[in-house]
């Protein structure tokens, strides 16, 4: 397994260095141009993240610093003069889909990623563009994301900026000129293997891990040389075949909590986001998935913890080695991940000065461990967990899972569900307030069995995750009621006391990540496509602006020439916009852009441009019985992407909006891959041409639904 990188050097990298925008990625406003880069770009080290504090101008790692904190003693931008911020400028990354990247800045330059990994050096001054580096990525690689062609960020060492790519390569760039300098597979292309994740460098080694656990993919987590790309270990999340014999002892303890043939399937576990390295403690903390797939009666039968998904593992830093793990869902049946973004702090706690790890997961649960011993030290809801587990048992750690959560073939509505609690959407902790801030959202999903689930007979082959089943009038009802439930909010949440301490009530689920600062400031993106300020003691909104889209990543802030900005990507997309039911209803798909606000600044964004007509669909003639065999095919194959009954969550196409010229190519575009330079594959591995008939019958009956409605 052990990979060698690819030193790139003159023909190849001047080849790939050559790649231009493509037609559809054609760079508009901010493209005018290079300007001289300043003398030693990216010139990050340990000494300088160490001290970071010492520097709060820049913002050099995703989290801003090792603890991942996401807070800023800058405090030009306060709560008295924050109702003066304005536009300082905006840089547009020329895509629709969703950007869940927190930016760098760096001695003056920004360093961001787009979707399909698409990364910019710009003046953080001016937002002129320095260089953009396309990956050229394998765009019908699209077909195994959960959750759209997003990537959560880059990182910077000794002059490079890295990256991780959807098809699976992690690439070092020249910081200067954007040119890669090695580039590395991360992992085997044959398995459904996606990578999101933001990559992070620990005292010269980059780490990263990959995504897939909704497909059949076995999780892991390696670590590469910054310098060279070559491969220094790799620690695996879940144990694969065990006649193969065990990569550790610590995957021998794990495969005694499985059962069945679960390696045929992968497993899951990926590591798709939270990765935190701990300097003093020299410890690595990985945040693990979800089980592949879902139901754990298709993937452990006879039950078990199925170790370590949806677990915090703690490894060495230098070596990969287990040390400690915590599980927050033995047995995951719900796609609780435990990826969510994880804060280190040192909080007092009855009486005594604790080394924490805090992390607000997919399943509603506040943790609070030790961070040191992996031990649990408290866990609260903060959301309705209606049935999943009542509560946290301290002493054993271990949750008390209701029985009528272990659904069977009858849906079971539960909150919260796959989209979660809270999501990957960074949060922060203001060590001024003691409190950690958050987007929070009670979402509910009809939870089930797939009774027609069917162990794939070979890699990449899956559309399935093992739950689901047919749209039966119980089902779209549940679905109804969860709709009419759906709620999200903005949290302060005291740590310590483990109790909610304020929040702001936003209109729907789907908001962005925060920021917090000195300033008593916490600044947030939200569903109702605006960025905004609130006062981080009390919540009280100071400042709100309209931004044309939902700015979902992580705001950051920086500091140049004496004057403070605050910089946020805004793109709508990601897995909200695909697994919530109303977010994306109605909203216009617009452009994601970089902005970037300062204290009396008074920039504004070009007009939206108009919205085409919605074309009339072609008639409903099919009967019965060939559309309701087209809505159970679309819902376990396309309604991961389109959306739930054929409603788009304002990202990918909208299959009820298609116009006559595309519903004469439907079955090429399903079948035969017409349109897999957008991100739509083949299905002709899965689908025959009558199932594709089927699944075009559904969608005009939906259109023709909102047509007469
Ligand atoms: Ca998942």
């Amino acid at each position: 397994m052990r990979a060698s990188a690819v030193v790139l050097t003159g023909i190849a990298a001047l080849a790939l260095s050559a790649c231009g925008p493509s037609d559809t990625e054609l760079n508009g406003h901010g493209a005018s141009g290079n300007v001289a880069a300043p003398p030693a770009p990216a010139a990050v080290d340990s000494q300088r993240l160490l001290a970071a504090d010492n520097e709060p101008g820049e913002w050099m790692a995703p989290g801003r610093t090792y603890s991942e904190q996401r807070f800023s003693p800058l405090k030009q931008i306060n709560d008295s003069n924050v109702h003066e911020l304005g536009l300082a400028w905006y840089f547009d990354l020329n895509t629709h889909r969703g950007v869940e990247s927190s930016p760098l800045v760096i001695d003056g330059v920004m360093y961001t990623i787009s979707a399909w990994n698409v990364t910019y050096a710009i003046d953080a001054r001016t937002g002129k563009q320095i260089w953009r580096y396309d990956p050229q990525v394998d765009r019908a690689r699209a077909r195994f994301l959960c959750c759209d062609v997003v990537n959560r960020g880059i990182s910077a060492w000794k002059g490079k900026i890295y990256l991780t790519t959807i098809d699976g390569r992690l690439i070092a760039l020249d910081a200067r000129t954007g040119t890669p300098v090695w580039s590395t597979q991360t992992f085997d292309k044959t398995w459904p293997y996606t990578s999101t994740g933001a990559t992070r460098v620990f005292d010269g080694k980059v780490i990263i891990g990959n995504a897939g656990g909704e497909y059949g993919v076995r999780g892991y987590v390696t670590a590469y040389d910054a310098e060279s790309g070559e491969q220094l270990w790799r620690f695996y999340t879940v144990p694969g075949d065990p006649a193969k014999g065990f990569e550790s002892k610590a995957m021998e303890m794990a495969a005694k909590t499985w059962t069945g043939e679960w390696w045929k399937q992968g497993g899951g576990g990926t590591a798709w986001d939270a990765i935190v390295y701990d300097p003093e403690l020299k410890l690595i903390y990985i945040g693990t998935g979800n089980g592949s797939p879902h139901a754990q009666a298709y993937r452990s039968p006879g039950g078990g913890d199925n170790l370590f998904l949806a677990s915090i593992v703690a490894v060495r830093w230098d070596t990969g080695e287990y040390v400690w793990h915590y599980q927050e869902v033995p047995g995951d049946s719900w796609d609780f991940t435990a990826t969510m973004p994880i804060i280190l702090a040192d909080l007092q706690i009855d009486g005594k000065l604790r080394k924490v790890l805090m992390q607000a997961p997919k399943n509603g649960f506040f943790y609070v461990l030790d961070r040191v011993t992996g031990e649990l030290i408290s866990a609260e809801k903060f959301t309705p967990v209606n049935l999943w587990a009542t509560h946290i048992d301290l002493k054993t750690g271990r949750p008390a899972i209701t029985r009528e959560a272990r659904y069977g073939i009858e849906p079971v509505l539960l909150t919260p569900s796959v989209a979660g609690a809270h999501n990957w959407n960074p949060m922060a902790y203001n060590p001024m307030t003691g409190l950690v801030y958050f987007p929070a959202q009670e979402h509910w999903w009809p939870f089930s069995i797939d009774p027609d689930y069917k162990v794939p007979d070979g890699p990449a082959q899956r559309t399935s995750t093992g739950t689901g089943g047919p749209m039966t009038p119980k089902r779209m009802e549940l679905m109804k009621l969860a709709d009419s439930r759906e709620k999200g909010w903005l949290t302060a949440w005291d740590p310590v006391k483990q109790k909610e301490v304020w929040r702001v009530p936003h209109e729907r689920a789907g908001n962005g990540g925060v920021l917090t600062t000195a300033g008593n400031l916490v600044f947030e993106g939200t569903a109702a496509r605006t960025f905004a300020a609130f006062r981080a003691d009390t919540g009280e909104k100071l400042w709100e602006m309209p931004v044309q889209t939902v700015p979902m990543a992580g705001p950051i802030t920086y500091m140049l020439d004496g004057e403070q900005y605050v910089a946020v990507n805004a793109g709508w997309g990601g897995g909200m916009a695909m697994a919530e039911l109303r977010g994306g209803r109605g909203m216009h798909r617009s452009d994601a852009r970089v902005l970037v606000f300062k204290l009396g600044a008074k920039g504004e964004l070009p007009p939206l441009p108009d919205r085409p007509p919605i074309p009339l669909p072609p008639p409903s003639t099919a009967s019965q019985e060939v559309i309701a065999k087209g809505a159970d095919l679309y819902a376990r194959t396309c309604a991961n992407c389109h959306g739930p009954q054929a409603v788009s969550g304002g990202v990918i196409k909208d299959l009820r909006h298609m116009t006559a010229q595309t519903h004469a190519m439907f079955n090429d575009i399903v079948l035969k891959g017409t349109m897999s330079g957008l991100g739509m594959a083949s299905f002709a591995n899965v689908l025959s041409e009558s199932d594709a008939e089927a699944i075009h019958a559904y969608v005009i009956a939906r259109a023709n639904d909102e047509w007469n409605r």
